[in-house]
């Protein structure tokens, strides 16, 4: 399953960075970020997780 975040919702909380930094980073746009190579971890729990917990529900999981 694909995770990305969804710019136009996120306001850099970081929060994704803290909880699963192997996959998520707070770039320097100021947005959270899926790392280069974690873009196929949704089915992850922490990951699944890190978007229940995005403040502006900003990280999106889709089956592809
Ligand atoms: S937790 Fe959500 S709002 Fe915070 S940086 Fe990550 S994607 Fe953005």
């Amino acid at each position: 399953m694909k995770v990305s975040v969804d710019h136009e919702r996120c306001y850099g909380s970081g929060d994704c960075a803290h909880r699963v930094p192997a996959v998520f980073v707070l770039a320097e746009t100021g947005y959270g970020t899926v790392l280069p190579g974690g873009e196929d971890s949704g089915a992850d729990p922490e990951v699944q997780e890190a978007a229940d917990w995005c403040p502006s529900q900003a990280i999106v999981i889709a089956d592809r």
